[in-house]
Formats: structure tokens, sequence, C-alpha cells
């Protein structure tokens, strides 16, 4: 592969004797067979690949081998006089010049930087786009997560319900046992309010009593050291009522 018209200035004004005979493109790194009588010049990447077919010269026939290719310096000078456009002519670029300049033109091409700094922009951009629909995804997810986490929260506190009624046992005054759906989590107070509905009794006038300790009211049972099943009693506290009056209701009868 030769110079591509479309790079040269004026195509129509080289002269046939810089147009290699394989390609037809004006010469790129001219070459001939040192050392034979031809003296034929391809661009070095047309004859290479004749030679790799047949080692010999395209137009004469005389024989040929790859090594014996010498640079053609007559010719690369007069290449190096060709006025030229540069390389990225199709990206905007006008510069014309020699061809022996074109290498350092291109080195500091502005319409080629500027493509360069374009695209890079464009990727950068392209980039923000995917990591702000990222964004979008994670906060969707995340608020996802937190509406199960509430879920299974609520799940949690339903089921959690059931376990915490525990049967107390509770022997009165007489010595008879009840037993009283409450809470672990609940007050002592709870468990008395209960007890004093129970045996019609205030709750001023007795104590909650466990393993012969009373409980403080404000005290929660759990905290007292109660478990499901255990066995509380009653304890009077007045002087002033008789054991006939703090028995139940349904006890008094015989
Ligand atoms: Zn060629
Ligand atoms: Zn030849
Ligand atoms: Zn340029």
């Amino acid at each position: 592969m030769g110079l591509p018209d479309a790079e040269l200035a004026d195509p129509t004004s080289i002269s046939g004797s810089l147009r290699c005979s394989i390609c037809t493109d004006v010469y790129w790194d001219p070459v001939f067979c040192g050392g034979t009588p031809c003296q034929h010049i391809f661009c070095r990447d047309c004859i290479e690949k004749a030679l790799e077919r047949r080692l010999r010269c395209p137009l004469c026939g005389l024989e040929m081998q790859p090594e014996q290719l010498m640079p053609s310096l007559i010719v690369q000078n007069l290449l190096d006089e060709l006025m030229v456009r540069c390389k990225h002519l199709a990206l905007g670029c006008i510069w014309q010049g020699c061809l022996q300049d074109r290498c350092e033109h291109e080195r500091g091409c502005l319409v080629l930087a500027n493509h360069a700094f374009l695209e890079e922009n464009q990727q950068l951009r392209a980039e923000n786009q995917r990591l702000k629909a990222e964004n979008q995804k994670l906060r969707e997810v995340n608020l996802e997560n937190q509406q199960d986490l509430s879920k299974i929260s609520t799940q949690l506190r339903q089921l959690q319900v059931p376990d915490n009624r525990v049967n107390i046992f509770c022997k009165n005054f007489s010595g008879r046992t009840y037993v009283f759906q409450v809470s672990l989590n609940e007050k002592v107070a709870e468990l008395k309010q209960c007890i004093s509905k129970k045996f019609d009794l205030e709750p001023e006038l007795f104590k909650v009593m466990y393993r012969l300790r009373p409980l403080p009211e404000n005290s929660v049972l759990k905290a007292q050291g109660l478990q499901s099943e255990s066995e509380v009693s009653v304890c009077i506290t007045s002087q002033m009522k008789t054991l006939a009056q703090l028995s139940p209701a349904k006890d008094k009868r015989p």
C-alpha cells in the first residue's frame, strides 16, 4: 500500500514515475533490488508481499530476494517534496505541506487533539450517565430493603406478642393457687392489678412476694427474676382486714 491520492494536495499533478506498479499509489517507503540489473522500484510492503508468492521482479521477471531490497533514496527525496494533506482531513484539518513536514504537524495537530478531547469528554459523559443509573438502582434497592426490614420487624413484633404472655401462679392468703396471664415485660404493678381484681382486694392492702421477697411495684417482672410458670404469693399488709373479708367472693360461699 502506497500514499493514497486522498492525502495528496493535487493528485493529478503527480508524475507516473512516482507511482508503484503494484498498488498504483504514490510510493510509500520505496525500495529496489540492489546488486541486480533490475532497477524497478516498488513500495516496500507491496514487493515483500509479491515476493512471498514468487521470488522474481513483477515487472521484468529477474530473480529477486527479500534481503536484497534497498531503500531508494533518490525517489524518497522526491517524495519528501510532495505537497500532501494532514491525515486527519476527515476530522476537519485543512493543513497542507511537504510530506517531510507532515509527521511534525501531526504530532501537534490541534484538530486531532481537539477530537481526542471531545471523544474523552463523550466517554466521561457516558460513564457519568452509567454511574447515575447505577446510583438510582442502588437507591431503589436500598428503599426496597428498608421496606422489607420494616415489614419483617412488624411481623416479628406480631410474633413476639403471644410469646410474651406467660402464666404466673399466684397463691392467695388462704393457700389457693390461681393462674394469671401477664407479660414478663410488664411491671409488677400490672400483676398486682390483676390480683386486685380477681380477689376484690384494694392494691394498698397487699404485697406480691416472690421467693419470700416483696416485688417492687415499679419494676418489671422479668427484671425480678420471674420466668414463665413462676409462682408468686400474696402477702396482706393491713392488720385491719380479716381473712374473711379478703377471700374472693366465690370462696365465701359454702
Ligand atoms: Zn505499492
Ligand atoms: Zn525488474
Ligand atoms: Zn492536522
